[in-house]
């Protein structure tokens, strides 16, 4: 009896232990890549790269506006606050989505991104300049790698390859990360409360009206009033409010004085208006294939959203019934205008080609 049990113990042992060494050193490997991540010095070519994956499946959700006038006139504006910027030598580069969403996206390595909702929103240059000063922020700070590495959120499982093509696996895992965390605007407060400080003073810096940022805030929540859901654009940033309320104590304490708002060229470039948030149009098959995560949406569904999404933004009506179909969509909420809108289907960029004349004759413009 006694001999049955022992051969039978070590029969069970040996088989165990190598399963749990097995887990052990994939729990270790998994740690080891994570730290890896996490200590990786990244290049500036490498967050170009980075940079340029998170820019190319922003343009496949939401298309590039063809417009080389406003293509142009947004990289001028752009390109007088990078100049300005502690990381003047980084290839800037502007681009407009074409989307009726109110949204930015910084993407690393100077690719900023805006929507033509939000320039339809903004009313004039300095509110322009407030948000490219608070995505150039994002770029300069190094916000996105720097809580991509922190985050250890990088599984790159046992398929991880050795020697150099380990770094460009991590570059291109940390791109679909970032792309997330762009789209989902998960970013710290404190990053976000940095890029509101900083993009306030670079804005002013070159003249601009101190309080442009505040202004598109302003016009942010009152858009948003109602809503229950995140959405979009600053979507995770500290409350609205609280961020308007410190953007103008720093003005405030800061005494900063800027009070060119350059309505009038805004307008020659600029000639159409944000479309209410209810008639924004929702799909979120264009996130699907990048997701990863599980959560992609039924393809049945985006029909039926389309027309329930419409109420979603009105305080009156159907409460319960938008309740419901928010739950229903995820923890995230599938469906938020901001972030979901459906976009172009011309993924080109327009190649703006701008000359340090341009430049010098633009910021002559800057003037109340
Ligand atoms: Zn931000």
């Amino acid at each position: 009896m006694r001999a049955a049990v022992f051969i039978l113990a070590s029969l069970l042992a040996a088989p165990a232990h190598a399963q749990f060494g097995s887990i052990l050193n994939k729990a270790q490997k998994a740690k080891d890549t994570a730290d890896k991540v996490a200590d990786l010095n990244i290049t500036e070519e490498e967050e170009r790269k980075l940079g340029e994956n998170v820019s190319t499946s922003l343009r496949d959700k939401f298309g590039v506006y063809q417009d080389a006038e406003v293509a142009k006139y947004v990289t001028l504006v752009g390109n007088v606050l990078a100049q300005g910027s502690s990381r003047a030598n980084l290839n800037w580069t502007f681009i407009v989505l074409d989307t009726d969403a109110v949204n930015a996206f910084a993407a690393p390595g100077g690719i900023i991104h805006v929507t033509r909702g939000l320039l339809g929103l903004a009313k004039n240059e300095a509110e322009l300049a407030g948000v490219l000063g608070h995505e150039i922020t994002h770029v300069t700070a190094k916000h996105t790698v720097r809580f991509i590495q922190k985050s250890k959120g990088i599984s790159v499982g046992s398929d991880l390859a050795g020697g150099g093509s380990t770094r460009d696996y991590i570059i291109s895992k940390m791109s679909e990360k970032a792309f997330h965390v762009l789209l989902d605007g998960t970013f710290s407060r404190e990053d976000e409360n940095e890029a509101d400080k900083a993009g306030v003073e670079l804005a002013n810096k070159l003249g601009y009206a101190a309080n442009g940022l505040a202004e598109v805030l302003k016009k942010l929540d009152a858009r948003n009033s109602g809503r229950e859901d995140r959405n979009g654009l600053f979507a995770s940033h500290p409350d609205t409010k609280d961020r308007i309320a410190k953007i103008e104590k720093e003005v405030k304490d800061e005494k900063l004085t800027g009070s060119a708002t350059v309505s009038s060229r805004y307008a020659k470039y600029i000639t159409f208006d944000a479309k209410p948030i209810e008639e924004i149009a929702v799909s979120t098959e264009g996130a699907a294939g990048l997701a990863g995560d599980g959560k992609e949406a039924k393809k049945d569904e985006p029909k039926k959203k389309g027309g329930l999404f419409g109420k979603v933004g009105l305080s009156s009506g159907s409460q319960a019934q938008n309740t419901q179909t928010t739950a229903s969509a995820g923890s995230r909420g599938v469906g938020i205008p901001d972030r979901d809108a459906t976009g172009g289907s011309n993924k080109s960029t327009l190649g703006v080609k701008i000359t340090p004349a341009d430049l010098v004759a633009f910021k002559k413009g800057i003037v109340g």
